[in-house]
């Protein structure tokens, strides 16, 4: 099933290139007063609106696909925990070019950890990417985004994707420079998921999946997931060895070699395997 929110807060079924409107499968949610859950009331929910999806779908008012602004799928992630060069080419870049990619950041992973991007950084491909700090080198780095669909504390390996509510794009942008990545990478637009949400049962291995990204028809990352040097079990497991997981929190993989500038005007089109494709219009802030 791929879900996603459309037109900030409708929530659609994506079939082909046209969308069912299922806002009302929204009435499964509970309401919350004071204090709000630290989860995603949607994500959290999932298998009970899925089964509204269901119900509703065949009565839903049908949209083209091109004719709504598509929102990020999660609306609320506690956080968005990272991986830094998951990908062993993306490190051999990173090391042959010393001017942009600061020495003290090109640790292994295992030595590194993984890192926090601010969840106000999250975005839909509709919205876009609105550029800061245009006197520096803002990239685009591709990564397969994993949204967490159960509370996970300390989870094992062998039962880490259990977890998973599904698979989305993720772009990971990024201001080159010395500062820490948290810093770096968590302005506002600098996290795009999208264009929805894949649910896991449509993604029966993620560790084989062709990811690409083109800047205005110019091929600059193709690679396949299965070359993660930690694998999403591996990460999720990880992940949650420090802090619990909650529904709605995105794990970024990290991003495989080919990552570049981009400046404002650039469109960014992205694609993965089984999840989707997805332009992202680039602007100044
Ligand atoms: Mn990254």
């Amino acid at each position: 099933m791929r879900i996603c929110r459309f037109n900030h807060d409708k929530l659609g079924l994506v079939q082909g290139d046209e969308i069912l409107d299922i806002s009302a499968a929204l009435e499964a949610l509970p309401t919350h007063r004071w204090p709000v859950p630290q989860a995603d009331p949607l994500i959290a929910a999932l298998p009970r609106v899925m089964q509204a999806a269901l119900d509703l779908a065949p009565n839903a008012k049908r949209l083209p696909l091109a004719s709504v602004t598509l929102n990020s799928p999660v609306s609320y992630a506690s956080k968005l925990p990272a991986a830094p060069v998951n990908y062993l080419k993306h490190m051999a870049e990173a090391q042959g070019d010393p001017a942009t990619f600061h020495a003290h950041h090109l640790k292994r992973i295992e030595e590194v950890g993984l890192f926090l991007k601010a969840s106000s950084s999250l975005v839909g491909p509709g919205d876009g990417v609105a550029l800061r700090h245009l006197d520096r080198r803002n990239d685009h780095e591709l990564e397969l985004a994993v949204v967490i669909g159960k509370t996970a504390d300390r989870v094992p390996v062998a039962s880490a994707l259990d977890y998973v509510a599904g698979y989305a794009i993720g772009l990971d942008m990024t201001v080159r420079g010395p500062e820490e990545r948290s810093l770096r990478k968590s302005i506002d637009s600098y996290s795009v998921l999208g264009p929805w949400l894949t649910t896991a049962d449509e993604v029966p291995d993620p560790a084989n999946l062709d990811i690409e990204l083109h800047v205005n028809g110019e091929l600059r990352q193709r690679a396949n997931t299965r070359d993660l040097v930690i694998g999403i079990p591996q990460l999720i497991s990880w992940a949650s060895s420090y802090y619990t997981l909650l529904p709605g929190d995105v794990i970024f993989t990290g991003t495989p070699d080919g990552v570049g500038p981009v400046v404002p005007g650039d469109v960014i089109s992205a694609r993965i395997d089984k999840v989707g494709q997805m332009d992202v219009r680039v602007r100044a802030a």
